[in-house]
């Protein structure tokens, strides 16, 4: 189950039932990430496929809805919750003789399957700690991209666009990077729709998550900005539900395209005055406009400001960030903390953290915690282990405060690695 602290995060991960829109014959059907299902005289458009262990449930559903065929399947990016789950699909294709259907994809989409399949183990590592509250800290994610359904039309380059034509609707697809490099978006005017993909997720956008590449904020606004300028009535965000109205649409589109301009030329600025990253973050901090944080579709339950800062500012920064020469080559932080050791004894670290943690000032007690955990000699256990089980506590709380799922995740997912050591200490000392 998803924790109390991710209000909100039902949605994103589609627990809501499918629903049917438009002229009636356009449909969004949950699967984690939403397949959009456009429904024509000549067949099936399919906007994104679902999360394979949902593919099945997904084509079912559809199934219910209508018997066309599909004849075009879009992939909004390469994650494994947009594009994996094709099988069912082709499945019945090739049962029933049908022709096969175009799969269309940006370039940068083939690049990401070649990744994926480069960094399979990886990324299954990282996703395990993303997800770690929903798929259980242990499980592999299965999201391998050693098979997929790969494109047969393909968009190439920054600017380009693809547009066709299915029982006398017509299809726009536009390419522009946000939370990807692969992101595309489909425009149906006939059905005054648009599908986004990740670009907009019911949430802050996943912009600077903490363990992924670079993402794109200043051409996420512009992608916002071509979007609202189409005046869709209905919008199928790549996650959560359906959003309705044109001035509904328009305002959200509006609200991230803002959001991400200002988070990008705000440090743009500081970057400008030769301010540091640290310095940059705090000042970022304190300017974050209430109508941001007020808005209901930037929800920080996904994505979240502190990050988008991190994603700003390694656009155009490179790695060494603090402006500190200390920190060009530093020494092992281990060492670090054995010198701070000899100084003053565990014992006195440790009552500090203590203190601070009385104090409510969690992050300075973690941080003095770290000189204990790091530098103790593991034979100096019952330290050690006091150490461990406050840094744990800490952790346990930070995860209940905190309101962005990926934060959450990381914070809680430390916590277990931490009590699987206390356990092995507690095997190795008794
Ligand atoms: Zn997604």
């Amino acid at each position: 189950m998803v924790r109390k602290t991710t209000d909100g995060m039902s949605d994103w991960f589609g627990w809501f039932p499918l629903s049917t829109f438009g002229d009636g014959r356009c449909y969004i059907v949950p699967g984690m990430g939403n397949t959009g299902v456009f429904e024509t005289d000549e067949g099936l458009v399919i906007f994104d496929v679902p999360i394979k262990q949902y593919a099945q449930k997904t084509f079912n559903e559809i199934r219910q809805l209508t018997n066309k065929p599909v004849k075009y399947i879009i992939y909004s990016h390469g994650h494994f919750d947009h594009a994996f789950g094709y099988e069912p699909f082709i499945e019945e294709i090739k049962k029933k003789g049908w022709d096969m259907p175009e799969v269309i994809a940006h370039e940068n989409c083939i690049k990401r399957f070649e990744k994926y399949r480069t960094l399979d183990k990886y990324h299954d590592w990282i996703n395990k700690q993303q997800f770690a509250s929903v798929r259980g800290k242990e499980q592999e994610l299965l999201v391998s991209a050693h098979e997929t359904l790969d494109p047969t039309i393909i968009l190439r380059g920054n600017e380009d666009s693809y547009s066709f034509k299915l029982g006398k609707v017509n299809f726009e697809i536009y390419h522009d990077k946000g939370e990807t490099d692969d992101s595309i978006w489909l425009w149906v005017p006939k059905k005054k729709t648009i599908c986004t993909g990740d670009l907009m997720v019911s949430s802050f956008p996943n912009v600077g998550n903490p363990y992924k590449v670079q993402r794109y904020p200043k051409d996420w606004a512009i992608a916002m900005e071509r979007m609202r300028d189409k005046n869709a009535e209905y919008l199928v965000p790549g996650h959560g539900k359906l959003i309705e109205g044109k001035g509904k649409v328009k305002d959200v589109l509006s609200i991230t395209a803002e959001a991400m301009h200002f988070v990008h030329d705000e440090v743009v600025k500081r970057l400008n005055e030769g301010k540091w990253f640290e310095q940059i973050y705090y000042e970022m901090l304190e300017i974050f406009p209430e109508k941001f944080k007020k808005h209901n579709i930037l929800r920080p339950i996904y994505g979240c400001y502190r990050f988008a800062i991190h994603a700003s500012y390694r656009l155009y920064h490179g790695w060494y960030n603090s402006g500190n020469p200390t920190d060009l080559f530093p020494a092992k932080t281990d060492d670090i903390a054995r010198e701070f050791l000899k100084l003053n004894s565990e014992e006195k670290y440790l009552e500090h953290a203590k203190k601070l943690y009385s104090e409510s000032k969690k992050q300075l007690a973690l941080h003095v915690l770290d000189i204990v955990v790091k530098g103790t000699d593991e034979k100096n256990v019952e330290t050690l282990v006091e150490a461990l089980k406050l840094k744990v506590k800490i952790l346990k709380e930070k995860v209940q405060d905190e309101t962005s799922f990926i934060a959450g995740n990381i914070i809680d997912n430390s916590a277990y690695q931490i009590k699987k050591r206390l356990k092995e200490l507690k095997k190795k000392f008794n």
